[in-house]
């Protein structure tokens, strides 16, 4: 190959780049593009080790490496875990950063597009839900909230079906004494109800709410709770779960001066709403989507759920 081609296959786009060791790693393609950075599928061509190499976007170039990603880094360097996508190294200039990950084939969003027939495996849905609560317990038993779940968050290797959590750019850890969370964070659409009303000091039951919402998703083939703005989710969600009160939720008068304000609707059968999970299923997800922050089960208790009885017997 041309010394011309071969240079503009490797990592050396920027000017400021040169003195960085990026001639190991050589681009293959770009696999995504999110809020906080762009992902490039690489070759280590030393190891030859295929990698997934991160880009983090800078918030303000003048200001050096953004919070987030210092963020990012610290958390994912504490964090071993099967479930947890690994973390093999960090490069960094002044101005930019690059994190290079253990490469997985596609993640759960993808996967969902191109093999919809999944959802009709039952065993599967339920192997992906395992790890996928693994991962959150692991993180919470860390003090560590990932606070974006989401199926593009969560990768998959396919030979395996081993998942593994991703992202963890907005993750903090919850020692951190920074007062009230910000508050956004969550993708609408996994947004947890009490974020939702304003809660300031939400804690890891908004993660386990938004696994729940990406399991009901997995049988269904589709976003349990589509709303695309604020005022829609909520009233989506209270339209299957039931409009909450002081005796569904202590507190929840307090948290929004509104609620007489939504519909009073009755919680629905989730049989209705996810209709091909069984009745174990049902149950596990009824405790994921428990409106009261307070009494919806923690990710280590869903684990011991009699969903998973049978858990050991998949390969
Ligand atoms: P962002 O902060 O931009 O959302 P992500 O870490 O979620 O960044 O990466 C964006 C997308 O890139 C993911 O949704 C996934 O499709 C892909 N991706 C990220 N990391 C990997 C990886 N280690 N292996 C394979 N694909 C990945
Ligand atoms: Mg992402």
């Amino acid at each position: 190959m041309a010394l011309s081609l071969v240079l503009s296959h490797l990592f050396v786009l920027e000017k400021d780049c040169d003195d960085i060791k990026f001639e190991q790693y050589e681009k293959l393609e770009k696999i995504g593009k999110g809020t906080y950075g762009v992902v490039y599928k690489c070759r280590n061509c030393e190891t030859n080790e295929i990698v997934a190499l991160k880009k983090l976007k800078m918030d303000k170039p003048d200001e050096g490496v953004p919070y987030t990603a210092v963020r990012e880094i610290s958390l994912l360097k504490e964090m071993q875990h099967e479930n947890i996508v690994r973390l093999l190294d960090v490069e960094h200039t002044e101005k930019r950063l690059y994190l290079v990950f253990e490469y997985l084939d596609l993640d759960l969003a993808k996967h969902m597009e191109s093999s919809p027939e999944f959802s009709r495996n039952p065993r599967l849905v339920k192997l992906f839900l395992y790890q996928i609560l693994r991962g959150v317990a692991y993180c919470h038993s860390h003090r560590i909230l990932h606070r974006d779940l989401k199926p593009q968050n969560l990768l998959i290797d396919l030979r395996t079906n081993t998942l593994k959590l991703a992202d963890f750019g907005l993750g903090r850890a919850l020692s951190i004494p920074l007062g009230t969370l910000t508050h956004q964070m969550v993708t609408l659409l996994y947004r947890a109800p009490e974020i939702l009303l304003g809660l300031k000091k939400y804690s890891t039951p908004v993660d386990v709410w938004s696994v729940g919402c990406i399991f009901a998703e997995m049988v269904n083939q589709k976003p349990l709770f589509p709303g695309d703005t604020e005022i829609k989710q909520i009233r989506m969600i209270f339209s299957v779960m039931g409009t909450p009160n002081e005796d569904t939720w202590p507190g929840v008068t307090a948290l929004t001066g509104l609620i007489y304000k939504y519909p009073k609707c009755l919680p629905k059968d989730l049989a209705t709403v996810v209709p091909n999970l069984d009745a174990a299923g049902l149950d596990l997800l009824g405790k994921m989507l428990c409106l009261d922050p307070i009494k919806r089960i923690t990710a280590k208790s869903a684990l011991e759920h009699e969903y998973f009885k049978d858990i050991e017997l998949i390969p």
